[in-house]
């Protein structure tokens, strides 16, 4: 098989987007096909641990993602009263962390990505592979052929679906809001991540900006449970109004409009996930929860990964198979250390709760120690 250049990329997310600037600058010929109609992202914060500022950083972005992001420098865990119980500083990397708008860190990556390397619009359906090419078939009538092709068509991706013919993800009964207001909690220590634990729910915040902060909230709900009649504001007001004040101040600072909800799935760690010449990354291969805060941080290094082995291996079958070698054990562990994290904030009996934290406590400097792990890792 011959050295491969032409990358059909399907999804234009965070993970695809970094993929296509990965490519790109490592001479590849990447092209992009994104179901909408607009390179967008949700209206939300993300937090960029050091093992994804060291992403940025190769890819000549750090220094511009600081300008727009916010240096994070802790992450505290509370209980709901404000107690500390695990205080883990995130500042003894060679390299920052950064809280930052999704919106802002997605229009970093396609800002340096030729126009003619995406295409929009375009709903992938099938492939078929044939003589070291793949072909993909969009819903618009398109074919494209290519050397390989990435799926980065996230949670719930049609190139997954083609590739493996899989389970759905599975829901894990948690639904969470996300919110971005510009109102700053007296006392909010700047550079902090703050996470409060209660009884079968949580909440978190961190700054954005110097006057934007993003805030999110996680409940036990059950999948697709509808919006209460009275609106998202007042259902979170009720939920946390005995919390501490900073809690109920930020939710009733944000707009109806501005507050997203998502249910939350991950997928069982599975091999493989590539075939040939055809591979997934991201959310597509190993979508996780969100309590260690590494889908997209783990989706950056994907795409730095993904490309190093098709520089290394001119055949991409090799290329993608020492790429899902290398991202499998790393993905698995986040994905099942996410899920049982997810675990510990079920407990809703109050003195399960008190018993928790009170292990949380004594066990805080291990669990420095396990993010440190997560952390330290380049890509
Ligand atoms: C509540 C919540 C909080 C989170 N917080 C964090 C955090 O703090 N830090 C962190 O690192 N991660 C976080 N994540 C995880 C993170 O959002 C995801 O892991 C990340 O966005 C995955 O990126 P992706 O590019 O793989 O997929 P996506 O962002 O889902 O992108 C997939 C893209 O593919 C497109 N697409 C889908 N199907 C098709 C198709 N058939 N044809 C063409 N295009 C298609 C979609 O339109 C989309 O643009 C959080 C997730 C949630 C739900």
């Amino acid at each position: 098989m011959g050295k491969a250049k032409r990358i059909i990329v399907v999804g234009g997310g965070i993970g695809g987007a970094a993929a296509a600037l990965a490519l790109h600058q490592a001479g590849f010929e990447p092209v992009v096909y994104e179901r909408s109609n607009a390179l967008r992202e949700v209206g939300a914060g993300i937090a960029l641990w050091a093992n994804a500022t060291h992403i940025l950083q190769r890819l000549g972005l750090l220094e511009d993602a600081m300008q727009v992001g916010y240096p994070t420098t802790n992450y505290q865990f509370n209980s709901q009263y404000g107690r500390e119980l695990v205080n883990i500083p995130l500042d003894g990397f060679e390299l920052p962390v950064i809280g930052i708008h999704r919106a802002e860190l997605h229009q970093l990556l396609w800002r340096n990505v030729p126009n003619e390397m995406f295409m929009l619009g375009q709903t992938f359906e099938r492939f078929e592979q044939e003589g070291g090419q793949v072909r993909a078939h969009f819903a618009s009538g398109l074919t494209v052929e290519g050397d390989a092709l990435i799926g980065a068509d996230g949670l719930r991706s049609r190139v997954r679906a083609v590739l493996l013919d899989d389970r759905p993800p599975t829901y894990r009964h948690f639904k969470t809001w996300r919110g971005l207001t510009n109102y700053v909690p007296k006392g909010h220590r700047p550079g902090y991540i703050q996470e409060f634990l209660g009884p079968g729910k949580g909440f978190g915040f961190m700054r954005l900006g110097k006057e934007r902060m993003y805030w999110y909230a996680a409940a036990i709900a059950p999948e697709s449970q509808p919006d209460t009649a009275i609106g998202r504001r007042r259902e979170l007001e009720q939920m946390f109004q005995d919390w501490v004040p900073s809690i109920p101040e930020l939710i009733a600072a944000t707009d109806e409009a501005d507050i997203l909800t998502t249910d939350l799935y991950d997928r069982l760690p599975t091999q493989p996930w590539s075939q040939q010449n055809v591979t997934l990354l991201g959310d597509a291969a190993h979508p996780m929860l969100p309590t260690m805060g590494q889908g997209a941080c783990t989706a950056l290094e994907d795409a730095w990964v993904i490309t190093q082995c098709l520089q290394t291996h001119s055949d991409p079958v090799t290329a993608f198979q020492q790429y899902e070698s290398l991202r499998f054990p790393r993905t698995k562990e986040i994905v099942e250390q996410s899920l049982r994290s997810a675990r510990m904030g079920e407990l809703t009996n109050p003195v399960a709760v008190a018993l928790r934290n009170t292990v949380m406590k004594l066990m805080s400097p291990l669990i420095c120690k396990s993010f440190r792990s997560l952390h330290i890792y380049r890509a």
